[in-house]
């Protein structure tokens, strides 16, 4: 089956933007509005996509020579197009979705990129493009690698990571309850409102892109609990609409706990670990110092975090 990348988002970009103009309307009208939209949080977004397009395009152009390399080279199938052949390659990417995004929350390095999808706190579709440029030095682009791998060839890979990803934008929304039978195979506007919420209950659970079946296997599903109400956003907040702060802050505070580390281990650990390791780190490293400078720090109390750490969800 053949895709064009290009021509799907442009046929893609009119109904996003008719969905979120519907979504406004029906909050609005539901007396919502001000709660879920804010206009420094939507040009936040919006800056973030631009941002992020900007960025995926040029990594597309580096990265299709290694997927047409590993193609031409070390391929283990030949697909003859058809239905298998999209089916086979819909649900492999979709499978390498979960581990990328499971990744993303648990090994800092990918969360520095991953945690501007989740620092705003409110949680509407415009939330979908708030998306980091550094995914592509992250190295978001090495968990299709496999793709190839498997015999399908670099056009098909870009096309169905644009599928996956543009189908993920209808998740993230608040207009729509719960869906029945649907909740038991895809990712659905609810079991995203739990991967976006902050609560201890909902934290490192609901990973899905398109099929839900991955978190129902490997342990990682929670269905939405109407007595706990998702709060969104990360634990340590971010307090900033600066498109720019949002995607770097978690990279500078990274950087700053691998130099300032006194030992290997825990340099590693603080680009490699998972996110909570630094928030158990700057609360060790506070403790040291109230210790430190006596008494009268002490009975300040323990400081807070320096760093916004992750909320792991
Ligand atoms: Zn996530
Ligand atoms: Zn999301």
């Amino acid at each position: 089956m053949q895709f064009d990348a290009e021509l799907l988002l442009l046929a893609m970009a009119p109904v996003f933007l008719a969905c979120i103009a519907w979504e406004a309307w029906h909050f609005a009208r539901t007396r919502r509005l001000a709660r879920l939209y804010s206009w420094p949080d939507t040009l936040c977004n919006a800056a973030l996509a631009l941002m992020h397009q900007g960025a995926d395009k040029l990594a597309w152009l580096a990265v299709v020579p290694v997927y047409a390399y590993v193609y031409t080279h070390f391929r283990l199938f030949t697909w003859h197009g058809g239905w298998v052949s999209f089916l086979v390659l819909f649900v492999a990417q979709d499978l390498l979705y979960y581990v990328f995004h499971r990744c993303s929350h648990r090994i800092r390095w990918f969360w520095a990129a991953h945690v501007v999808h989740h620092s705003s706190e409110r949680l509407n579709l415009s939330t979908a493009f708030r998306q980091s440029l550094m995914y592509p030095i992250a190295g978001m682009w090495a968990f299709w690698i496999p793709l190839a791998l498997i015999g399908f060839p670099p056009n098909e890979i870009i096309a169905i990571v644009l599928v996956n990803l543009a189908f993920q934008f209808f998740v993230h929304t608040q207009a729509i309850g719960r869906l029945g039978w649907l909740e038991y195979v895809f990712n659905t506007p609810s079991i995203h409102r739990c991967h976006h919420a902050r609560n201890p209950r909902y934290i490192d659970r609901n990973y899905a892109g398109v099929l839900v079946i991955w978190d129902r296997l490997f342990g990682s599903y929670v269905p939405e609990d109407p007595e706990d109400a998702p709060q969104y956003g990360i634990v340590e907040p971010l307090r900033s609409h600066n498109p720019l702060t949002a995607t770097f802050h978690e990279w500078g505070a990274m950087l700053s706990d691998a130099l300032h580390a006194p030992r290997l281990g825990d340099k590693l650990r603080a680009v490699f670990g998972p996110p909570e390791w630094a928030s158990a780190y700057h609360a060790m490293r506070a403790e040291q110092a109230g210790e430190r400078d006596g008494p009268s720090r002490e009975a300040a109390g323990p400081a807070a975090p320096r760093a916004p750490v992750s909320r792991e969800t």
